[in-house]
């Protein structure tokens, strides 16, 4: 008897979770062509970043609407809403505004031709190539749905707005500007990100590491320059450069444990301006990818190293041994809580099925997300990424037809109807399950 009331109420509650989960994916639906009308406006209308003023305005107007409490420019155009349901936890979602100086070439009726000045000087063509359209669409998307369920969950939310992520600026300029001291610290974290390899509707997700530390390092190979054919009075610059490239292979080959992701990529070589004058320099840009701390202090112990010993072994003096610079603008790995992932791909996979949510490798590309994780105490955090490209297409790309573009390529497009709806569902889905009431 016992048993069989158990079961009724155990059904019962199966019911009206099914009930619930049906619920708002229909409100979502009800909302989604004002959330396709927004998504086209931020598509048509990107910023560069440090450039993000008309979108962070958009997005506080919004927020503002809704009941929360909006803060405008922090760490420069940053955004940040505050919506305070009664004692629990805190959580915060993410969502980045910065687009890329990239000629868009998706042929959309809405693609951009926004042409705009960098915060270098430099005019450049606009787009939104890295989806962040979509991830402010779905940050106003899920804030509409909680804002109207707001009795239905306890605790604080707080939605951020971040501008500069392309430059790996944004997350450090909010924190630095005070976001865990002036507003309320979060216990978790979250994020999406497009994928422009996964199926629209679908989910990806990486437990631990899941995306790379991202460090720019130049180094300037100085020589002696002269006559090309008078090699012997010179210090060439060019081969010295040659060496450099070469040794710093060994540095992944031969350093770093084979367990360790790590890469070093010269991806840019200049130096000379004719057949026969050998130069005084060679200039080199780096891209160094790392997870951990102790394989990026590695790396760059490493490149500095093998420049100067190389030089040495040139005979160059020592006032002529290569300067390497490492730049500021660096962005820390990402790492997705085990724990929390766990407990949100359940969300996922019981709300969209298992077939739609993919475990997946973590990537080398970076993410300054990662940034508010590290902050200490350290904030459990999940990032997971967003299938935006039809599903056929995915399919003929795996069979050997046409590449799909990746993201930051001026033909990536994602395809907006099942990448919001998914997108404003999962992430509304993982905030309640943080902010249910006991
Ligand atoms: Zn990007
Ligand atoms: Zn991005």
């Amino acid at each position: 008897m016992k048993a069989a009331r158990l079961l009724v109420l155990a059904f019962g509650l199966g019911i009206a979770a099914t009930a619930a989960r049906a619920d708002l994916a229909e409100d979502i639906a009800r909302d989604y062509a004002y959330l396709e009308d927004l998504y086209r406006h931020f598509h048509t209308h990107p910023e560069l970043s440090l450039k993000e003023a008309q979108s962070a305005a958009r997005i506080a107007a919004e927020l503002e609407s809704l009941g929360f409490a909006v803060t405008r420019g922090i760490g420069g155009h940053g955004v940040v809403a505050v919506m305070e349901r009664g004692g629990g936890p805190t959580v915060m979602l993410r969502g980045d505004m910065d687009a890329l100086p990239v000629e868009e070439q998706t042929g959309l009726p809405y693609a951009s031709r926004v042409v705009a000045e960098d915060h270098l000087g430099n005019t450049v063509p606009v787009m939104h190539a890295c989806g962040h359209d979509v991830h402010m669409t779905a940050l106003v998307g899920v804030a509409r749905r909680l804002a109207a369920m707001k009795d239905r969950w306890r605790g604080t939310l707080l939605l951020i707005a971040q501008p500069a992520e392309e430059l790996g600026m944004g997350a450090k300029a909010m924190l630095e500007d005070g976001l865990f001291e002036r507003f309320p610290r979060p216990d978790y974290a979250l994020a999406l990100h497009t994928a422009a390899d996964l199926p629209a509707g679908h989910i990806g997700y990486a437990p631990g590491w899941a995306y790379a530390n991202v460090d720019s390092v130049d180094i300037l190979v100085k020589g002696r320059g002269g006559h090309g054919s008078r090699p012997e009075s010179t210090k060439d610059p060019v081969v010295l450069a040659a060496y450099i490239v070469t040794a710093l292979q060994t540095l992944v080959s031969r350093e770093v444990p084979p367990g360790a992701p790590a890469v070093v990529t010269v991806g840019s070589i200049h130096g000379g301006t004719k057949h026969n004058i050998i130069p005084d320099e060679v200039r080199l840009q780096l891209t160094v990818r790392s997870f951990t701390d102790e394989v990026r202090a590695q790396l760059l112990e490493g490149i500095e190293r093998i420049a100067v010993g190389q030089a040495r072994s040139a005979g160059l003096p020592e006032e002529l041994w290569p300067k390497v610079t490492l730049s500021d603008e660096f962005t820390p790995s990402g790492y997705n809580d085990p724990g929390l992932t766990e407990r949100i791909v359940k969300v996922f996979e019981s709300r969209f099925g298992a077939a739609r949510v993919h475990r997946r490798e973590p990537v080398m590309g970076g993410e300054d997300f990662g940034r508010y994780g590290r902050e200490e105490p350290r904030i459990p955090s999940l990032l997971f990424w967003m299938g935006s490209v039809a599903a056929e297409r995915v399919e003929a790309a795996a069979r050997g037809g046409e590449p799909l573009p990746s993201l930051h390529s001026s033909r990536f497009a994602p395809l907006p109807e099942p990448t919001l709806k998914t997108g404003v569902e999962a992430m509304t889905a993982a905030a309640l399950e943080l902010l249910a009431k006991p």
